[in-house]
């Protein structure tokens, strides 16, 4: 992968209300406003909707981010709480726009609690999405969405720690267990830091995922961890294993927000000390 001079990131939406940001609506779900820079070129994406078109257009609008400049919008996976303002966001940017997502994120998802299915797919019909200006572009493998940038596409499993749980879906006519294919990142490199891992929920699994980035990078080094990594709830040796990867990678910054869970973010903060910062709607990232 080559490389950019330069990545911006903006939390539009978050779980966690920032106090210096008291203007901001948090809510749960996650929206980010990323800027790329390299050469002259700039590409604006944004990573997922929040749970509604309301409160990321609202934020945006205060944290003085034009959406109307959005080259693509990359899903990050099929749940609502990420692309619940997909729709209204479009119709805000009011152009056609690339929509990138996994075949799999247009799937019915639910989440499984104690005696109950949640529904927690996308809230709209395909249909209405496929009306809209957004120009739906599904696949599973790794996607250029701009040169010097990668969407994942599918990530491979294989840290034995990293298990997902709590799902479902409807494959063939039958209610079974959602691994979460959709589950998808982007790859950055930025120059003179090295290589940027933006995660959704990393329901794939935090570590498998940025095994995927390195392997794309051909880098065995990772500069930063950005977004939601789905520990809340994950056992402590999970927490524990993910923290020791992390630190053979080298991570020089790891910033936890949204599906974290307090707990493990107390612990990254424990591990990392400076390195690490959780991220709360409205604040912004430079590398
Ligand atoms: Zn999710
Ligand atoms: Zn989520």
């Amino acid at each position: 992968m080559s490389q950019v001079d330069g990545m911006r990131l903006t939390v539009l939406v978050d779980d966690s209300k920032n106090p210096t940001r008291p203007e901001l609506t948090a809510k749960h779900g996650l929206a980010f406003f990323i800027e790329l820079k390299a050469g002259k070129d700039t590409t604006n994406l944004l990573m997922d909707t929040g749970p509604s078109a309301d409160v990321v257009l609202q934020n945006a609008q205060r944290l003085n981010v034009d959406l109307k400049k959005v080259d693509s919008i990359v899903l990050s996976h099929g749940h609502y709480d990420h692309t619940g303002g997909l729709l209204g966001v479009l119709k805000h940017i009011g152009k056609k726009v690339p929509v990138m997502a996994h075949p799999e994120a247009l799937e019915p998802k639910f989440a499984a609690r104690k005696k109950r299915l949640k529904k927690a797919g996308i809230p709209f019909q395909v249909s209405e999405l496929e009306k809209s200006s957004g120009i739906l572009t599904l696949k599973r493998g790794p996607t250029s969405v701009a040169p010097r940038i990668w969407v994942s596409g599918e990530i491979k499993r294989a840290s034995p720690f990293e298990k997902v749980k709590g799902f479902k879906t409807v494959r063939r006519g039958k209610l079974v267990k959602d691994y979460m294919p959709d589950d998808q990142a982007l790859f950055v490199v930025v120059k003179g830091k090295g290589l940027v891992v933006v995660t959704g929920c990393a329901h794939a699994g935090l570590i498998n995922t940025i095994k995927q980035a390195q392997r794309g990078a051909g880098s065995s080094g990772v500069h930063a961890v950005v977004g939601g990594f789905h520990l809340a709830g994950a056992s402590a040796g999970r927490t524990k294993a993910t923290i020791e990867e992390l630190q053979k990678a080298g991570v020089k910054a790891v910033m936890p927000c949204h599906c974290t869970g307090k707990k493990a973010i107390a612990k990254f903060i424990k591990a990392f000390g400076e390195k690490c910062k959780q991220l709360r709607t409205g604040d912004v990232v430079t590398f």
